[in-house]
């Protein structure tokens, strides 16, 4: 079954809003209508609603970097589902490896969050990786089935048309190194290999798997042309026009 290639930029904790704005505005402008590649953004929280102003009418999709999995509250300094969709979210990436790794997160917390945002009609990134001493260690699959398994728990198989997975190898993010062709492949098959144990072979062949890790326009098209490659999550080159849009048109290269 074809997939469309899925483009997300992780802004991370970067940009104020004149340059967020400056940004999207530039990206909404060269992305045109698309079509052929899905693309989105995922700015910091604050500008949500000014990025998805900016967007309106575009082809590129707003979601949030997180998410917390309570309706409201006493959460200080969390933010919900209805509060992401008001200000024009679609998605939520959830399990990024600096929200495990920096901010401490468990696979337990980031199940919740997947639930949760399906349950209220936000779809979901699910971002897995392995640590360099994992890999090392030859662990990788280890971790990552264990990232998989319980971050899906719960979650049926008519909801997986809303999830994608990002393969995030964490020694590969924001450290210009990124993983071989082979190493990619190599992961994205044995997810889609254990999504078809979780679920089948329908929802494993229609789910999305990006790669993330060091992304650029220089090796995005030799990524996105493996069989089980879906896409890109992009952090540093998701924060310079030139640069995103040398990776969607690498996509937008593989389509036609
Ligand atoms: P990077 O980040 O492209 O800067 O390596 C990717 C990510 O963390 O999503």
């Amino acid at each position: 079954m074809a997939r469309k290639l899925y483009i997300a930029g992780n802004w991370k904790m970067n940009t104020i809003l004149a340059e967020g704005q400056a940004l999207a505005s530039a990206l909404a402008s060269q992305v045109g209508a698309a079509g052929d590649v899905d693309v989105a953004v995922a700015p910091p929280f604050v500008y949500l609603q000014a990025i998805s102003d900016t967007l309106a009418g575009s082809a590129i999709g707003v979601g949030s970097q997180n998410m917390y999995f309570e309706d409201n509250g006493a959460f200080t300094g969390e933010t919900s589902s209805a509060m992401l969709k008001d200000v024009g979210c679609t998605f939520a990436i959830l399990g990024h490896s600096e929200r495990r790794h920096v901010l401490g997160e468990t696979d337990e917390m980031i199940n919740r969050k997947v639930v949760k945002a399906l349950a209220d009609g936000l779809d979901v990134i699910l971002a897995v990786g392995e640590l360099l001493e994992e890999r090392e260690a030859d662990k990788t699959m280890d971790v990552v089935s264990r990232q998989i398994k319980v971050g899906l728990t719960g979650v049926l198989a008519a909801d997986m048309a809303r999830v994608t997975v990002a393969y995030e190898p964490v020694w590969a993010i924001g450290t210009g190194v990124t993983a071989t062709p082979d190493q990619a492949q190599d992961v994205h098959a044995q997810i889609r290999a254990l999504l078809a144990e979780m679920y089948d072979g329908d929802v494993a062949g229609a789910t999305r798997i990006q790669y993330g890790g060091s992304v650029k326009p220089d090796n995005a098209a030799e990524l996105l042309a493996l069989p089980d490659v879906d896409g890109a999550l992009v952090g540093g080159a998701a924060l310079k026009v030139e640069a995103f849009m040398g990776i969607i048109t690498a996509g937008q290269g593989l389509t036609v």
